[in-house]
């Protein structure tokens, strides 16, 4: 999304470090100005958010609706992309269809959780028919092998040594899965935001996942060894939320079917059956819930009309692992 790799930087103390975006060019001006930035600090401890939660706007679950695409990998010197050059499917936010575009990787997150920055940090974005943006975002600590890095891993060191003109095709990667990239919880922060590089641009609609993933040191070390110098670490620091709101969606879980898998607060107890992709509810699966339980900035009910009320069960399917 940048538009030059080498034309900004992440060293804070360079003359084109983070805090000097704005200033480099007329383009980028709102990386100053702007009143909605990304990324920010997600508070989760004490009960209390540090913005507060807008009742008037009532969150639903996450409707994706991907399918596998080819795509290509490419370097763009400060980060990692995997763009989708065919129809991979999308989200739906407020009654807006967003097509997935591409994923790109962040080391170390760029959200941060109570002040603590974690690994790594999974962007996939969306963008709308009107040109809107819409950014799921996925946090990790380190841990087990993380599954759509995995997938591509073998290809990414072949990025080091490709030369600009191959890089700029990418290497194909043959039909990619989005669903590979797992979520494994239904609860997620939502704010209003920006890219997180220049220009800057505001109107992004941040969907972070409350639940941390887990990716491996390998991985993790391949991603920044692959990226140009200087890039190794390529996180915004946390922008001030300005009286914006955060709020976090967790759904009701009406039936038991939604927590069986020990997530929200339940304790898992009940169903015979155990589903490892069910983890909907956010305790269960692989991860760890960011939320302490308990703490909910802004509970949200499902639009019943459009979501017939099916977060338990049926509907749930879209958001459980394909795998
Ligand atoms: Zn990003």
């Amino acid at each position: 999304m940048a538009e030059d790799d080498h034309s900004f930087k992440y060293d804070e103390s360079d003359e084109k470090g983070p805090g000097h975006w704005g200033d480099l060019k007329p383009a980028w001006q709102t990386c100053k100005t702007g009143k909605f930035q990304s990324p920010i600090d997600l508070k989760t401890n004490n009960g209390v958010a540090v913005a507060e939660a807008d009742s008037r706007v009532s969150l639903e679950g996450l409707k994706r609706s991907y399918k596998e695409a080819p795509a290509v990998m490419m370097n763009r010197g400060h980060d990692i992309v995997v763009q989708w050059e065919g129809d991979a499917g999308g989200i739906v936010v407020n009654g807006t269809h967003y097509k997935l575009v591409q994923c790109h990787w962040h080391s170390p997150s760029e959200h941060t959780i109570n002040g603590q920055r974690l690994k790594m940090e999974l962007h996939m974005v969306h963008n709308s028919s009107e040109g809107q943006l819409a950014v799921v975002a996925v946090l990790y600590e380190f841990g087990h092998p993380d599954k759509f890095l995995s997938k591509v891993f073998n290809l990414i060191e072949l990025l080091l040594y490709m030369n600009k003109n191959e890089n700029e095709k990418g290497i194909e990667l043959g039909n990619v899965n989005p669903w590979t990239v797992q979520l494994g919880s239904r609860k997620y922060f939502r704010y209003m935001g920006s890219l997180t590089v220049p220009p800057c641009t505001e109107g992004v609609v941040w969907t972070i996942v409350d639940k941390i993933r887990t990716v491996s040191r390998e991985q993790s070390r391949a991603l920044a060894l692959s990226v140009h110098h200087g890039f190794e670490n390529n996180s915004r620091p946390t922008q001030q939320i300005d009286g914006r709101s955060v709020q976090l969606y967790r759904p009701q879980c009406m039936m038991m079917s939604c927590c069986v898998s020990g997530g929200g607060g339940g304790n898992g107890v009940g169903s015979g059956k155990s589903d490892k992709g069910g983890g909907d509810c956010g305790g269960g699966g692989e991860g760890r819930a960011v939320g302490l339980r308990g703490v909910v900035v802004a509970t949200a009910v499902d639009d019943k009309e459009e979501d017939g009320g099916s977060d338990g069960g049926g509907n749930g399917d879209l958001e459980m692992e394909k795998q």
